[in-house]
């Protein structure tokens, strides 16, 4: 095992202050907070691994760009600055902005969902692309391979789709009644987990096969090509750039949260490789929901800022140390013997709860009791990605119980350094000896919906 880790390719030109709350302020605000640390000040939060979407610092190339945005309301120049580089990445021929990636989502899932009864299918959805699935009024399977589940053992590309239990449901339900294959890369909810270019390829091969759309949501992409340059045999002296196009190939559609690897604050995207059809329905759809096509909710500055972070994103010393600072965090967590989701995914730490509290029952979401407990210890916010997020069936409204209980500490790009990630990296340590005296937490409050965003609890005495 390989235990360099190399420094960051920029330095710093601004700083933002953070400061450190005591233990006894910091027990009373996650009580004010309902015991939910999405609904804590971040003022009150030191280190902040919450999530990596939005929270980066931009370059001062995309500081500058912020000057060169075009506020017109259509037909923006900033917009054909945006379109030119998207089109240059993915090799699509449309484009249309929207405000983040779950704006994309809304806009271009229900296009395909013609009539009742209809499916996606994914590796695994992410929680606001299930969420939406839904909303189209659509259910939404996850065939993610079964090594993804293996939390403590190698595998290169844990994010891969299950191409047997794939087209096994396909079949099952009808390839007639499958609104499209959604690829998640990297895929965010099994622990920002790559997939491999055979996968992918078998996978669109199998959607042809039976005249499935695929959509690519790619809000992790260009890690995703690192991965695949890094892992899959063949790739080894291609660029990441070349990867991504490969990847893009494959598909049909590409719906990006731009506050991932397109490297701004806010912003998201649709794009369209050739079908006409579903670009002008998405195209009619975005203006009462998002905005006009060539702003979709985002600021001609947004768009600016978006088309010069794209191709940031895409530089390779960029990437390797990125990913090389979730495995700095990966490996000090491992090292102290606490079990995470290994290799270590591209922009987060996946914390194994299950194991480590295994006295807290799955609706009792023992990763979210883990997640307050570091943030007692030491002012470092992460986030479950377990029960809590999972929520309930939405026919029968029972709790479901999800696989894998995380506790996720989310690396935001450019932002923070390897000092801040010992800080974590003990906080963690520190609560991993006192596990035996943690308690699950029961609702207080539980919104019918993305539940995990502003729901109230408490703990079970
Ligand atoms: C973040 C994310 C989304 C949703 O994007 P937002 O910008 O947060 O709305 C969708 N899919 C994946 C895989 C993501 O990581």
């Amino acid at each position: 095992m390989e235990k360099k880790y190399v420094a960051p390719p920029y330095r710093i030109k601004m700083v933002e202050p953070i400061k450190m709350t005591t233990k006894a302020e910091r027990i009373q605000k996650l009580k004010d907070a309902g015991y939910n640390p999405f609904t804590l000040k971040s003022e009150d939060v030191y280190i902040d691994l919450l999530s990596d979407s939005g929270s980066g610092a931009m370059s001062q190339h995309q500081w500058a760009a912020l000057m060169l945005g075009d506020e017109a309301y259509a037909g923006s120049k900033s917009f054909y600055h945006l379109e030119k580089v998207v089109k240059a990445i993915t090799g699509y021929k449309y484009v249309i902005p929207a405000h983040q990636g779950r704006g994309a989502e809304k806009v271009m899932l229900p296009q395909l969902v013609t009539r009742e009864g209809m499916y996606y299918i994914s590796n695994t959805h992410f929680d606001t692309t299930r969420a939406h699935v839904e909303i189209a009024g659509a259910r939404a399977i996850d065939v993610v391979i079964d090594e993804c589940y293996d939390t403590e053992n190698y595998y290169p590309f844990k994010g891969n789709f299950d191409l047997e239990k794939l087209e096994k449901e396909i079949k099952e339900k009808g390839p007639e009644n499958i609104a499209g294959i959604i690829m998640t890369v990297t895929n965010n909810s099994a622990g920002g987990q790559p997939v491999s270019m055979e996968n992918l390829r078998k996978t669109s091969e199998i959607a042809k096969k039976y005249n499935i759309k695929t959509i690519i949501d790619g809000a992790r992409y260009a890690e995703n090509a690192y991965f695949v340059k890094e892992r899959e045999k063949g790739y080894e002296n291609k660029s990441v750039r070349e990867i991504a196009r490969e990847l893009f190939d494959l598909a049909d559609v590409f719906l990006m949260s731009s506050k991932k690897d397109g490297l701004v604050n806010i912003g998201g995207l649709i794009a369209i490789k050739a079908d006409v059809d579903l670009y002008q329905k998405c195209q009619t759809y975005i203006v009462p929901m998002e905005g006009f096509p060539t702003y979709g909710g985002l600021a001609g500055r947004d768009m600016e800022a978006l088309a010069v972070g794209l191709e940031e994103a895409l530089d390779e010393d960029y990437l390797r140390h990125r990913i090389d600072q979730a495995r700095y965090l990966g490996d000090r967590l491992r090292d102290a013997g606490i079990p995470i989701q290994y290799p270590v995914g591209g922009h987060a730490v996946f914390v194994d709860c299950k194991k480590i509290c295994p006295q807290i029952p799955y609706h009792q979401f023992p990763a979210q009791a883990v997640c307050n407990e570091v943030y007692i210890e030491s002012g470092v916010r992460a986030v479950e990605v377990g029960s809590f997020l999972l929520g309930r069936d939405p026919d029968t409204k029972e709790n479901l119980e999800s696989p894998l209980e995380f506790m996720r500490l989310t690396i935001p790009r450019r932002t923070y350094t390897y000092a801040h990630l010992d800080v974590v990296a003990n906080a963690v340590i520190e609560v991993y000896k006192r596990r035996d005296t943690l308690v699950g937490l029961d609702f207080e409050y539980e919104p019918p919906v993305l539940r995990h965003f502003t729901a109230r609890l408490k703990p079970i005495k």
